[in-house]
Parts: structure tokens; C-alpha cells; sequence
């Protein structure tokens, strides 16, 4: 199934997005994740591609398992910076091979001294994959701003471009102030991008994910979340419990302002997805009922 067809049958789509094991990793732990979360259906998984650079994602064959085992649908994610076009096209004769039809169009991150490339952003996979495949492309964007752009007007002109050659929805950085979002929300539709936008939602569960992921990505960490972080840093369970608490917070008012999709970055982690996906998941069959 295409997800633009989900959202034209939903009113908010919900999704997750999970990571591949590194190579040297038992790839057994990521379908021991997907196994417990039999019975949580969320809409789709999307799956991360080569994060750091690597050529060796396992990609495509989590995607096939998601698709033929658990029967979700899978949307792959794929990068082109550090890639040739055969190479890209290569990557989606395999995508097309295991009947993959939805694919998250990506740049990628810069690897310093890498030479290439046929790529400089993602539009321009996006027009490659239109032109390679019958494919539904999704694209990504950045609420806060992407880290490399001069300012918030440069990136969402850079984000039309992108949409106008063929992205039919956007999964959103991860984000931890709600009025942020919605915000760059009416700053997209002012620019005329009118395909749905998924609010990124990661639950900060973990002390490591402070210095780790949260500083990656440059989010803004509003004033609650450092209180939470100050009390419970040292208490593993407590601060479970609170992260799980903000992030379902946070999903009911964005639910609230009317987004059109959650997308959770669920970090492999089924426990946190089943404890949040159970507190919100009422209210979004509700809507969709509606629908
Ligand atoms: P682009 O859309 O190309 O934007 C990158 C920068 O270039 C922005 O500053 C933009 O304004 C600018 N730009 C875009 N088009 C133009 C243009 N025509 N002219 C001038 N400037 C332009 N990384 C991975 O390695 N693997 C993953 O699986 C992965 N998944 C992700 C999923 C999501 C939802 C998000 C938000 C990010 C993900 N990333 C992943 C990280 C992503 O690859 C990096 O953030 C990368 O720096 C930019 O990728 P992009 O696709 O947003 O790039």
C-alpha cells in the first residue's frame, strides 16, 4: 500500500520508526523487537538506512521481514550523498524486488573527505526515484531548521523544491517543544507545501539519550524536559516513567492542534512503544473512526 492513500483514509496516521542492528550485530535483537510488538499495528515502520555513512544497511531485508512477516508497511529510508546513480538504482531494483513500495528519500549525513557525488541533495533523489520506479517518496523536515541552513525562510524554499518534484509526505525531525512545530507548520502551508507533515516524536527515556541523539540532532531542550532530566538522571525507572509521560503529553496536544500524523522514533525500544501507543492510541481510533 502507498502511505499517501493512508492519509487520505485517516485523519492521523501513526507510524514508528526502528533502526538496523550495525553489521557486526546479532540482527535476531531487531526481530525480537518487531516480535514483541505483534498485536501494536501501528500504520507503518519505517527503517533507517546506512546512519553514519555505511554501505552495509540491512535495510531492505528488515523492510521484507516488516512487509511479509508482521505484515506492516515498511517505508525504507534511502541516502544518496555518498552514492553513484547506478548504485541508487541498484538499491531500488532491490527495494522493487521484495515489494517494497514506499521509500523516505534522504540526503544524508556529509562524511568528511568523502569524494562523490552524483547527489547533492535529497530533491534530487527524489526526481531520480520518480524517474527509476513506480515508488511513493516521503521526504524529511526540520522544524527547528536543518543545522546547515542560514535561516528558517532558506530551508523551507529548499523544502518546496523538494516536495515539488514528487514527495507526497514529510516525517519530521524529532522535536520537544510543541508550539515550535506547530508554528513551522503554518510556515510550510504559507509556502504553498501542502502534503501531510508527521509530527517526529522521540521519548527521552534514557540518561544516554541526552548527550547522545538529543545533541546529534541540535533539539531545543525546553525548560521541563532539563527539570526531568535533573531529578531523575540518576534513577532509571523514574525517568522511563516521566519520558513516557512527556512524550504521551506531548502526542495528545499535538493531536489536540489537529497534525495529521505521529511518527515515534521508538529507538528499538517495544516496551516504550507499547506504554505510549496505549495511552494515545483511544483517541486517534476515535478520530479515524470519524474519518
Ligand atoms: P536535504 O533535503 O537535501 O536538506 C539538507 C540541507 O540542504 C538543508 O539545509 C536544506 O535546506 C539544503 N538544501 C536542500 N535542497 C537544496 C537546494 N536545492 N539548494 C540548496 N540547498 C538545499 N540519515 C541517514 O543517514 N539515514 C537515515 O535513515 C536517516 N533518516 C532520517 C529520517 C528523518 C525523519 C530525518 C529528519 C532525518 C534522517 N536522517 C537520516 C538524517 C538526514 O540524512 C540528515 O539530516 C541530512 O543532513 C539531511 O538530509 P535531508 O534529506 O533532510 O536533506
Amino acid at each position: 500500500m502507498k502511505i499517501c492513500d493512508l492519509f487520505k483514509e485517516k485523519k492521523v496516521v501513526y507510524s514508528f520508526e526502528i533502526f538496523p542492528p550495525k553489521v557486526n550485530d546479532d540482527i535476531n535483537k531487531i526481530y525480537d523487537t518487531l516480535s514483541e510488538l505483534k498485536g501494536v499495528n501501528p500504520d507503518y515502520i519505517s527503517i533507517t538506512y546506512s546512519a553514519g555513512g555505511s554501505k552495509n544497511s540491512r535495510t531492505k531485508e528488515i523492510a521484507e521481514i516488516v512487509k511479509t512477516k508482521y505484515g506492516i508497511e515498511p517505508l525504507a529510508h534511502l541516502t544518496c550523498i555518498n552514492s553513484t546513480k547506478e548504485e541508487v538504482k541498484s538499491a531500488l531494483e532491490g527495494l522493487k524486488g521484495i515489494g517494497v513500495e514506499n521509500i523516505l528519500a534522504l540526503r544524508g549525513d556529509r562524511i568528511e573527505g568523502a569524494v562523490k557525488t552524483d547527489f547533492a541533495h535529497a530533491s534530487d533523489l527524489v526526481e531520480y526515484i520518480k524517474q527509476n520506479g513506480d515508488f511513493n517518496v516521503a521526504g524529511a523536515c526540520y522544524p527547528e531548521g536543518h543545522p546547515e541552513s542560514a535561516n528558517m525562510v532558506e530551508d523551507i524554499r529548499n523544502l518546496k523544491i523538494k516536495v515539488d518534484k514528487g514527495v507526497t509526505h514529510l516525517n519530521s525531525q524529532l522535536f520537544f517543544d510543541n508550539d515550535d512545530f506547530l508554528k513551522y507548520l503554518d510556515m510550510v502551508r504559507l509556502a504553498g507545501i501542502d502534503v501531510p507533515v508527521q509530527a517526529g516524536v522521540m521519548p527521552l527515556v534514557k540518561a544516554s539519550q541526552f548527550g547522545g541523539i538529543v545533541k546529534m540532532t541540535g533539539a531545543k531542550i525546553p525548560s521541563k524536559i532539563s527539570r526531568m532530566y535533573s531529578k531523575f538522571a540518576d534513577d532509571p525507572e523514574s525517568l522511563m516513567e516521566a519520558g513516557i509521560a512527556y512524550a504521551t503529553d506531548q502526542i495528545v496536544d499535538l493531536i489536540s492542534s489537529g497534525v495529521q500524523g505521529i511518527h515515534l522514533y521508538i529507538m528499538n525500544n517495544s516496551y516504550v512503544a507499547k506504554r505510549i501507543t496505549k495511552n494515545i492510541q483511544p483517541l486517534i481510533e476515535k478520530l479515524n473512526k470519524k474519518a
